[in-house]
């Protein structure tokens, strides 16, 4: 097993080396290999997904296939641009000459990914490490085995072999892969793994992206649409069963508006997913039982349960809930719920609000709503977070111009088109001077005149 890994990266090591994807056609073509992959292998993708997930048919291919051959599709149209040196102007002191900004490979890079999204998490970042022209391992997660499968299995039908190869494994392959040097390790999962991650790569002063998670807020004030902020909240959170790093992981609503956004957002679980959600075929599962435990452990009856609140065992299915009367104490206000389960809490004034959000670990997504422009600029200039989106949940991270990631204990650094393109390249400044003029008067021994100049100069 040890000896196929080894293998398997050293393939992609040489392919670095010998700089398979140095001209930007080998890597269109390997990008084009990737979409051609996504439409014929649709169906054993969207397999996989539902048998992991419980993905619907719509979900699996918005979310993972559409919005992974959406990033090709954007990638393609702008590589030449984004891999252009660009050309910055030299200072008078330095003249003549002309600087630009390189962009090169970093080489080999290591891509491990969570189970939420385990296609679209593997692959996007797979699109931005080829197209700036490295070589990649993709490590799936195991916790998502039939997609993990499904892309051991069809990567290296599509894509060169010393382009990418693919590591399947959980503990022990990740350990060894991170024992390894690498020119760069992607990594999107929990902030705890993250840790393990950051401290491997200093072993080999490798540089890392930390994709991580975090508790994600919607702030409803008095001045919000609360028919579509509700309906909103319902569908960021509830898509995929709330197993998504961006979900609203709880709500903080204005006190006097609170019973009537309850009420609509009772009103868009129903809308959505039917009396029954069991019986909704765009409602998804809990990943495992593991997690299925956790997330049922959260509903300890310390609030009250204002929405949902029912669960099967049997089919990991946990009810759409919403919880009110939480205490801030309690444990689904500690870590990220990462499940369907929505804490509204309440506020009288929106420096609470802030406070609240302030006095926490910064999150990775942001949510104000409010149609009052101040309050919403108020609320983003306050709140440092990965990201944010005013009025609507999750949709940043699907504008590729857009950077997306963390910030302090929610990640670092940030991808999605050109930013994921900048992320797996060294930006190398070069200077290029003509061997003439040479003129004495810049060299030793510097005189009256030099000095005179010097300080006109600069
Ligand atoms: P996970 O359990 O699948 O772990 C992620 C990867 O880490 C896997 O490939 C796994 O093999 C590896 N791993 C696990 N334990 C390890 C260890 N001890 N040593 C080395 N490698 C190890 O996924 P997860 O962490 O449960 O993912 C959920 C988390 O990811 C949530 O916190 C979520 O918010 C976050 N997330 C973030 C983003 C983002 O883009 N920022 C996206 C999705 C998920």
């Amino acid at each position: 097993m040890e000896s196929q890994l080894n293998d398997t990266v050293k393939r992609v090591r040489v392919g670095a080396e010998r700089r398979v994807l140095h001209d930007l056609d080998a890597r269109r073509r390997q990008l084009e290999r990737m979409r051609t992959m996504l439409h014929e292998r649709e169906d054993v993708f969207l397999q996989a997904l539902a048998d992991d997930l419980g993905k619907s048919a719509f979900e699996a291919y918005s979310t993972e296939i559409g919005f992974t051959i959406n990033e090709i599709d954007h990638t393609l149209d702008h590589l030449e641009k984004w891999a252009a040196p660009t050309k910055v102007s030299v200072p008078i002191h330095l003249r003549p000459g002309s600087a630009r900004v390189v962009p090169e490979p970093l080489g080999t890079v290591l891509i491990i990914a969570p189970w939420n999204y385990p296609l679209q998490l593997v692959l996007a970042p797979l699109v931005a490490a080829l197209a700036a022209g490295n070589t990649a391992i993709i490590k799936p997660s195991e916790v998502a085995p039939a997609t993990a499968a499904a892309l051991a299995r069809t990567i290296p039908e599509y894509l060169g072999p010393d382009a990418v190869g693919v590591v399947t494994g959980g503990v022990p392959e990740t350990t060894t892969l991170l024992e390894q040097p690498w020119d760069h390790i992607f990594y999107t999962g929990n902030g705890t793994v993250g840790r393990i991650v950051m401290r491997a790569a200093a072993e080999h002063l490798t540089p890392v992206t930390l994709e991580l998670g975090g508790k994600s807020p919607a702030v409803v004030t008095d001045a919000a649409e609360l028919r579509s902020a509700a309906r909103r909240i319902v569908w960021g959170k509830f898509t995929n069963a709330g197993q998504t790093c961006v979900a609203p992981d709880y709500v903080l609503v204005d006190e006097v508006v609170a019973g009537r956004l309850l009420t609509e957002l009772s009103a868009a679980i129903t809308e959505f997913y039917g009396d029954d959600p069991r019986e909704s075929g765009d409602y998804g599962r809990i990943i495992n039982p593991r997690h299925f435990d956790r997330l049922v452990g959260l509903l300890d009856g310390t609030a009250t349960v204002a929405h949902g609140g029912t669960h099967i065992a049997a089919e990991r299915y946990i009810a759409p809930t919403v919880l009110t009367d939480v205490d801030p104490a309690s444990a689904v206000m500690q870590d990220e719920i990462f499940g369907p389960i929505l804490p509204v809490l309440t506020y009288a004034a929106l420096d609470e609000a802030i406070d609240f959000v302030t006095a926490r670990p910064k999150p990775l997504a942001f949510y104000p709503f409010t149609d009052d422009r101040h309050e919403a600029d108020r609320l983003l200039d306050a709140v440092s977070s990965g990201g944010a989106t005013v009025n609507h949940t999750l949709l940043h991270l699907a504008v590729p111009e857009l950077p997306f990631g963390g910030v302090g204990a929610s990640g670092m650094g940030a991808y999605h088109g050109r930013h994921g393109f900048d992320l797996f390249s060294h930006r190398k400044p070069v200077l290029r001077r003509a061997s003439k003029p040479d003129p004495s008067i810049a060299y030793p021994p510097y005189g009256g005149l030099t000095a005179k100049l010097l300080r006109k100069l600069l």
